[in-house]
């Protein structure tokens, strides 16, 4: 009998986390923190036979890894690929330094969880149990991304096949390709997927891309500057190269890049194989000024130009301190480029024009913004188009089981599965188990 158990990131996004068990063998597939919403950890796991599988390295799938593979007691294996594993100790070590305090690991955890990962590449099965493997398959979300195929062959009974999406993108951007069609992975029979955007329609990517390339342009030449306050993990590098895509069309500006954003750009600069717009990237950084100190800082704001800084929903990160310096000047504007969930800076500064800066150790103050402000949709989740279209073409009539997303988004996509194609679906509840055969 092969079981699966929903641990977190369920009717939220954020801390996913999701385990399956078959014949003494375990996998936990992701193991997440959650920054908002109810649960911040997963639900705990033994760590006996276990075996972690990481999707990719946003925190919000890899921020609990340490809580189970820094274990000293039972050595938990973690896979991924080269360039997740990469970003993952970036970010956690990122984490412990910003939130260590709060955080129930430590440094030796997360090099325990380094030393024992183990990097594989997309399509490439492992064998954890002779009933038991799996494989990664590029999810399209950012550099590095994976879904997770689980095989398992059940005493008795026929196999189990079962795909958790990980965080899914069907669209081309010019960083990586949109995921493939699940056709190629056979007769599934759970799926487990993202439901993000599962209520909302994207628009076109290039419509996107060109009314952010000509808002950044007439504020350039009127003399202002573009902050860019950005995800340092995926879209910063997707901003900079659709700068550079129209950098030879007569779009000619200084471009700096700072913070996280620039140690996450570096990281993609040494694995531009690993992911199709990895040229495309290294031709961008090429071409882009690297800030390192507050005199490059201050040079980087003497002159019209565009300064991409983390972090996106302007929740500290050195954006903050660009955006204290142009925020008086009307002729400069904030660009944000990613969602902006409620209660967090970005947000307030969208509805009401004011913002409260300070980091986690300032005294919060709150200032008028005069310069312009104006939001782009570059998401990198499938919204309700795509993620109905990405599953329509799944084969063997699995059950469909949807999580990472509000309440809503995940029963809105649960309704439509089983209304439109017929599926067996539910939004899934965190401690819910199902069993195959
Ligand atoms: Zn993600």
């Amino acid at each position: 009998m092969t079981k699966v158990t929903f641990l977190g990131g369920c009717r939220q996004v954020g801390a996913s986390a999701v385990l399956v068990e078959q014949a003494g063998a375990r996998i936990v597939m992701d193991y997440g923190t959650a920054f908002n919403g109810t649960q911040r950890v997963p639900l705990p796991t033994s760590t006996r036979n276990l075996t972690s599988v990481l999707s990719h390295a946003h925190l919000d799938h890899s921020g609990s890894l340490p809580l189970i593979t820094g274990s000293q007691s039972h050595r938990v294996p973690m896979y991924s690929t080269k360039l997740t594993k990469e970003l993952v100790k970036l970010l956690l070590m990122d984490m412990l330094r910003i939130n260590g305090d709060s955080l129930a690991f430590e440094r030796k955890e997360v090099q325990t969880l380094l030393q024992n990962t183990r990097t594989i590449n997309y399509g490439q099965p492992v064998q954890v149990h002779p009933k038991v493997r799996f494989s990664l398959h590029d999810a399209g979300h950012i550099p590095g991304s994976a879904s997770i195929l689980v095989e398992t062959e059940a005493n008795g009974g026929g196999p189990a096949r079962i795909l958790y999406s990980g965080d899914l993108n069907t669209t081309d951007t010019r960083l990586v390709n949109g995921a493939q069609s699940l056709r190629r992975l056979g007769d599934l029979d759970l799926i487990i997927v993202e439901s993000t955007y599962a209520r909302e329609d994207h628009p076109s990517r290039r419509t996107v891309e060109e009314t952010f390339v000509e808002a950044s342009r007439s504020t350039l030449e009127s003399g202002g500057t573009v902050l860019v306050p950005s995800f340092a993990v995926g879209r910063a590098q997707e901003i900079l190269a659709v700068l550079n895509q129209h950098r030879h069309r007569g779009f000619d500006y200084p471009i700096y890049v700072d913070g996280m954003a620039r140690k996450v750009t570096r990281i993609m600069q040494q694995h531009t194989k690993a992911f199709s717009g990895g040229p495309s990237l290294r031709k961008a950084a090429g071409e882009v000024r690297f800030i390192r100190n507050s005199s490059d800082r201050k040079a980087a704001l003497d002159e019209p130009a565009i300064i991409v800084a983390p972090a996106g929903m302007l929740k500290g990160g050195t954006a903050q301190i660009y955006l204290r310096n142009i925020a008086d000047d009307s002729r400069s504007s904030v660009l944000l480029v990613g969602k902006q969930l409620p209660g967090t800076p970005g947000a307030q500064l969208l509805e009401s024009g004011e913002i409260t800066l300070g980091g986690y150790h300032e005294n919060p103050i709150t200032i008028q913004v005069k310069a312009k402000v104006e939001s782009f949709d570059f998401s990198c989740h499938v919204g309700r188009r795509e993620v109905l279209e990405y599953l329509k073409q799944a084969q063997g009539n699995p059950t469909i089981l949807t999580m990472h997303g509000e309440a809503a988004s995940c029963e809105t996509l649960a309704q439509n599965l089983r209304e439109r194609f017929g599926f067996t679906a539910q939004a899934a509840t965190c401690g819910q188990t199902l069993t195959f055969n």
